[in-house]
């Protein structure tokens, strides 16, 4: 435990950005971003110390938390610029003498709550596009990373961004609750599990007065078609499903491989699973992944990796937890082709499904039977085959011969069906945070009734 401390008071952080909002809302833009800025550039002055906390917090590899801050630094260059291209003022051509301007509004206060797995970049994601904006913040972090919330807080205070604008409130599901449903909020941008997102949904559903984002999560399909590059095909692989020990939204669940390939696929894709190194952020050694969240998390997949192996599934390679008191887990790689109903669920660990195909339509139906729809892709295959995936992929993120993982900083990232309600986030992200104002302006009131109108008659 890295941080210790009272729970958040969901009534009291409310106020507080209820207070400083009027002030922040009509400070000039310029002056909005200055403060963001400031904040950048103090967390590059304490970048390997964000990093070092991420890393000892989430157990992630001590590269790959250095990669989140960098994500997160260029996620605030990102929500600048987006700002400006998506909700600045604009003036549309209009007659002389009239203006149609249109302009965006903040929404006021908006509660931001967001999962473990990437604790420092998916909140920033959030909360600079908000502030810049003009709205505050409320933030609630994952429970199970409290450390880092609190770092990046207390970084927005050493910014010197005004008292109230951005506050915490620390807690799991139980304050997330009083904060979401709370009546003198404006919104809610959400990160984290589909089975929060719809608990969310409900709570909003007769709130059409407020904002609600929700990014949910995946079940993601990665078909893997003709290839001379098998060894490569497999790295994609193996980085699409196991990198961040699988606990990355668009990683991919579910690997669906043409029958002619099949065994030459999965035999480098488990040579290389076999040689990845698992262990502490900080060994030599770099690994290529560390532990699962906690020891519930590995609980939970340990026992989905057996629910999968007596319904049908046949283990290519075996999940393991080599020490059996430490969330360590080695990647588990199945085929469930023969089971009779594969279970559509999120498995946020190192488990890949396997799923073996003859025809390239049998792959995209496959692919497509989720409910769920964040990220897909084809590796391998045709220009023509790839068009054809596209067209017909359900999700958000739809990659050809690359991981499926790894998202664009400066595009939007959002899934559809259970993982998104179609408020994308990232280069989008400026979207939610604001509202159009449309107003038509003219000097004078001058106008005149042209048709319609009785004749006054004579005299
Ligand atoms: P989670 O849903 O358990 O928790 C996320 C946050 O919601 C936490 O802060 C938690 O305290 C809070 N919360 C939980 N129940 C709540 C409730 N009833 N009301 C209000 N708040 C509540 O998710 P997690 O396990 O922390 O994170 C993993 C999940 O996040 C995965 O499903 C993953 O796919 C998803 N995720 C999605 C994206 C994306 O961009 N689509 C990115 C990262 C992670």
């Amino acid at each position: 435990m890295l941080w210790q401390g009272d729970l958040g008071n969901a009534e009291n952080a409310i106020d507080r950005a209820r207070s400083a909002w009027p002030k922040w809302a009509s400070m000039a833009l310029s002056a909005r971003i200055e403060t963001v800025r400031r904040f950048a550039t103090k967390l590059k002055t304490q970048y390997e110390d964000l990093a070092t906390l991420i890393a000892r917090e989430t157990g992630k590899p001590i590269w790959e938390a250095r990669n989140e801050v960098e994500n997160l630094l260029a996620k605030i260059d990102v929500a600048v610029k987006s700002f400006a291209e998506r909700t600045s003022h604009r003036q549309l051509p209009s007659q002389p003498g009239l203006k149609t301007a249109i302009r965006h509004k903040p929404h006021g206060v908006l509660v931001v709550i967001t999962p473990f797995n990437r604790p420092a970049s998916i909140p920033i994601g959030h909360i600079i596009p908000a502030l810049i904006a003009g709205n505050c913040v409320v933030f609630k972090p994952s429970e199970r990373t409290p450390a880092v919330g609190q770092y990046l807080v207390d970084a927005f205070a050493l910014a010197e961004l005004p008292e109230g604008v951005v506050s915490i409130c620390h807690g799991g599901a139980e304050i997330g609750q009083q904060l979401a449903a709370h009546e003198a909020i404006d919104g809610v941008l959400f990160t984290g599990s589909t089975r929060t997102g719809i608990y969310l949904n409900r709570l909003f559903a007769d709130r059409p007065d407020k904002i609600l984002v929700l990014e949910m999560g995946g079940n993601n399909p990665l078909v893997v078609w003709d290839t001379p590059d098998i060894h490569s095909a497999a790295v994609l692989i193996a980085q699409s499903a196991f990198s961040s020990t699988g606990q990355r939204c668009a990683a991919a669940r579910r690997l669906i491989v043409r029958d002619t390939i099949y065994d030459r696929v999965l035999g480098e894709v488990r040579a290389l699973a076999d040689r990845l190194i698992i262990n502490d952020p900080f060994s030599n050694p770099a690994p290529f992944m560390g532990p699962v969240i906690d020891n519930d998390s590995a609980d939970g997949l340990t026992d989905s990796f057996l629910y999968l192996m007596t319904n049908g599934g046949r283990p290519i390679k075996h999940m393991s937890r080599p020490i059996p008191e430490r969330p360590f887990l080695t990647p588990g790689i199945i085929d469930v082709t023969a089971m009779p109903k594969r279970p559509d669920v999120e498995l946020f660990g190192p488990i890949l499904q396997v799923i073996k195909v003859s025809e390239f339509e049998e792959a995209i139906h496959v692919a497509n039977d989720t409910r769920y729809g964040l990220s897909s892709g084809l590796i391998g295959g045709t220009a023509e085959q790839y068009d054809q995936l596209w067209a017909n992929s359900r999700a958000g993120v739809v990659n050809w011969n690359r991981a499926t993982v790894g998202a664009v900083t400066q595009a939007p990232f959002g899934g559809i069906g259970l993982s998104g309600n179609f408020r994308p986030s990232g280069y989008y992200a400026a979207d939610y945070c604001a509202h159009p104002v449309v107003s038509l302006e003219a000097e004078a009131p001058k106008a005149m009734i042209g048709i319609g109108l009785k004749d006054v008659g004579p005299g």
